[in-house]
């Protein structure tokens, strides 16, 4: 008898969670790890294996795939988790593993909206004016990049507090980003914010800070994905279990 597949599903995102879901009622019997880098304190209970942490660069990555007979790796991770995308792109290559990346739409800007794409967070850093009031919707990894312009006002939110404290003056929101554009508008609207500095994400889940900045007028500093490398990619989880079952009939015949 031939072993089950085993899919390293490489995790980070709602997206994630759902397709973790979807691939244990769709493909009874099989073998899925779930990994996550082990950032965010509260992970949730998907029912399956998980494992927490860095694999250790792409060898470690590499001698995972090997030493646990993965046959299958999905990477799932957030469009700006590039250096996670890249080894998983580099193991599978060198171990000769199909790969498949599941990575939301970016959004693109409504007529109304008043964009100012970058191409960096270093260019997001500089783009701000001086003496502005910016929400920045960044993440706690690149928070401190913005720390050196003393000469705005900035308000962080985020999930997990930043590893440096915030310069005085600045305010911390530790949540998650609402699903309520009213409530979005309220938050940019109390803190007297004049631009948003968001990172083009996608999806729906955080897309009301956008929706809010768009009917307040306010410019938006907005971050494009890095570029990772070219491998097949399904924009939605129905379309990623689609492409896994033709997969996984493959390595059966
Ligand atoms: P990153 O810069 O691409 O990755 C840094 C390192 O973290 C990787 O080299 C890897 O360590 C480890 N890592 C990342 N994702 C992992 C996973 N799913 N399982 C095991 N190890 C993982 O990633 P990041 O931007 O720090 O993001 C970390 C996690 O947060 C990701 O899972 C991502 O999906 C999620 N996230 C990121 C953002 C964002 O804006 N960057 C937003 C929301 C969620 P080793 O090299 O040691 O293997």
């Amino acid at each position: 008898m031939t072993a089950p597949d085993h899919i390293l599903l490489l995790a980070g995102t709602f997206e994630a969670r759902q397709l973790a879901e979807r691939l244990s009622s769709t493909f009874p019997g099989l073998h899925l790890t779930v990994s996550f880098a082990g950032v965010v304190r509260d992970l949730p209970d998907l029912g399956v294996p998980t494992r927490i942490g860095g694999f250790g660069g792409t060898a470690g990555l590499a001698k995972f795939l090997e030493d646990e007979s993965v046959t299958l790796v999905i990477d799932a991770t957030h469009p700006f988790a590039a250096q996670m995308s890249r080894n998983a792109f580099e193991a599978c290559s060198n171990c000769r593993l199909p790969l498949l990346r599941l990575e939301r739409t970016a959004w693109k800007p409504l007529e109304e909206d008043r964009w100012e794409p970058v191409v960096s967070i270093e260019d997001a850093v500089s783009a701000l004016p001086s003496a502005s009031r910016a929400f920045l919707a960044v993440g706690r990894k690149e928070i401190s990049r913005f720390y050196p312009r003393s000469d705005i006002f900035g308000v962080a939110r985020m999930i997990e507090p930043p590893r440096q404290p915030l310069p005085p003056q600045w305010e911390l929101v530790l949540a998650r980003p609402s699903s309520s554009a009213e409530e979005e508008m309220s938050l940019l609207r109390k803190r007297g914010i004049t631009h948003l500095v968001a990172k083009n994400s996608g999806g729906e889940r955080s897309y009301a800070k956008i929706e809010a900045a768009r009917r307040l007028g306010l410019p938006v500093i907005m971050i494009d994905r890095p570029k990772l490398p070219r491998t097949k990619t399904s924009t939605t989880v129905a379309d990623t279990v689609e492409k896994i079952r033709i997969v996984l009939a493959s390595n059966r015949s």
